[in-house]
């Protein structure tokens, strides 16, 4: 049975928080930015209205003045945003039990088995819609498909186009909608990737699809195929809860191509687990006190956790106390599956550090984060790698080629 998934996009979701807590008026030119008393301060988010005058998202508060002199600046209040898309998951389940928070503005949904209980395909998107404006003022976008990559492509490339912010790709309507559309459009097609389409003479995405697979796979790789497939409109990845109960934990385990003994071979995979979850954690926002380790081999299992002073996301921190539990209380025996997760989670308030101009060592650190997963995000889960991933012990390449990578 053919899927049905929606993806779902908060409308200017900052600032129209800010528009519900705070009471301003939706004729009042809004945006937020990450330091209002500074010109050189970077803008987060910004209203219609603003947006309607030319203002972007990522340029200085002093070009964004010259655009829209009357302009009201506001800083990020994340917690209360991540307050927001808690919520809003929380509505989204009344329809299915099965809601992904994707980042902390758009949702997927799959309404498959439940979606008899709420009208047609249309009737299920404008009930959802209509929910989430009547509870919190807010406007969601809906992209409908059978799979992840459509629904996102539907909202993206249609819905938010749309007045009613509903559209819908589906497989035999690619050659019409997706295919004339530019190269660029593809999702996850990132700057570099259609530099390197475009330099072969792929100008749109369906000249992309028209492809040779073993062409594709031997000029691009992985994430070559990864991309082809979704010009083509295949996805096999499920909508998955697990970064909601990833709310009380984020977790990854894996299991080893042999038996590890030594540390060192050990330390490698810890910190490729390290990097995924805290990649996961910062896209939700979110940031953990708590980090568990997990071992399993012939000779028994091993458990242990260890809780900082601090919460953090930062991939070296949530390694080096890993690494902590490791030194201190592994007793050798050889390990074939691992498990790394981090808990008692909390909003991440250092990404307000990161977006500021000034920053000290540990929003720089930080910041190193982020820009990491936007590499892995436009170019593939390998596009960036740690060295220590390349000796033999390392998982990250092989995992990535094996999951499809840069999906996850
Ligand atoms: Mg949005």
């Amino acid at each position: 049975m053919e899927k049905i998934i929606f993806l779902v996009d908060m409308q200017s979701f900052f600032v129209s928080v800010e528009q519900q807590l705070h009471g301003y008026s939706p004729s009042t030119p809004l945006v937020v930015s990450g330091d209002p008393s500074r010109p050189s301060g970077v803008i987060l988010a910004a209203c219609p209205l603003a947006k309607r005058a030319g203002v972007k998202n990522g340029e200085r508060l002093r070009e964004a003045r010259m655009k829209c002199p009357h302009l009201t600046v506001t800083p990020p209040h994340m917690e209360d945003y991540l307050n927001y898309s808690i919520q809003i998951t929380r509505f989204l389940e009344t329809f299915t039990e099965l809601v992904e928070p994707y980042s902390i503005d758009e949702q997927f949904m799959d309404v498959t088995g439940s979606m008899h209980l709420f009208g047609d395909v249309w009737e299920t998107a404008q009930k959802v819609q209509e929910l989430i404006d009547k509870e919190l003022g807010i406007r969601a976008r809906l992209g409908i498909g059978t799979n992840k990559v459509l629904a996102k492509m539907a909202c993206d490339l249609f819905a938010k186009k749309n007045a009613n912010g509903v559209d819908a790709l589906t497989l035999n309507q690619l050659s019409d909608k997706l295919w004339p559309l530019p190269i660029e459009d593809l999702f996850r097609c990132g700057r570099k990737m259609s530099i390197h389409l475009r330099a072969r003479g792929i100008q749109t995405i369906g000249d992309f699809a028209a492809m040779d697979a073993e062409a594709v796979r031997k000029e691009w790789g992985v994430h070559g195929q990864v991309l082809w497939m979704n010009a083509r409109g295949v996805d096999y990845s499920p909508v998955s809860t697990e970064t909601l109960e990833g709310r009380k934990a984020i977790g990854s385990g894996m299991t080893l191509p042999f038996d590890y003994i030594h540390k060192q071979d050990l330390h490698t995979v810890l910190l490729e687990l390290c990097e995924e979850i805290c990649r996961r954690a910062r896209k939700l926002h979110l940031a953990g006190k708590t980090i568990s380790v997990a071992f399993s081999g012939k000779n028994g299992s091993f458990h242990r956790s260890s809780t900082r002073d601090e919460a953090t996301s930062i991939t070296m921190e949530v390694f080096e106390t890993a690494a902590g539990i490791v030194q201190n209380q592994w007793k050798h025996h050889p390990v074939r599956r691992v498990h790394v997760s981090l808990s008692s989670l909390t909003p991440d308030d250092t990404l307000q550090l990161s977006l500021l101009e000034d920053v000290n060592e540990k929003s720089s650190r930080h910041q190193i984060g982020y820009t990491m997963d936007k590499l892995k995000e436009k170019y593939g889960a390998t596009a960036v790698i740690r060295a220590s991933s390349l000796l033999k012990s390392g998982q990250a390449e092989e995992r990535a080629s094996r999951i499809g990578g840069h999906y996850k």
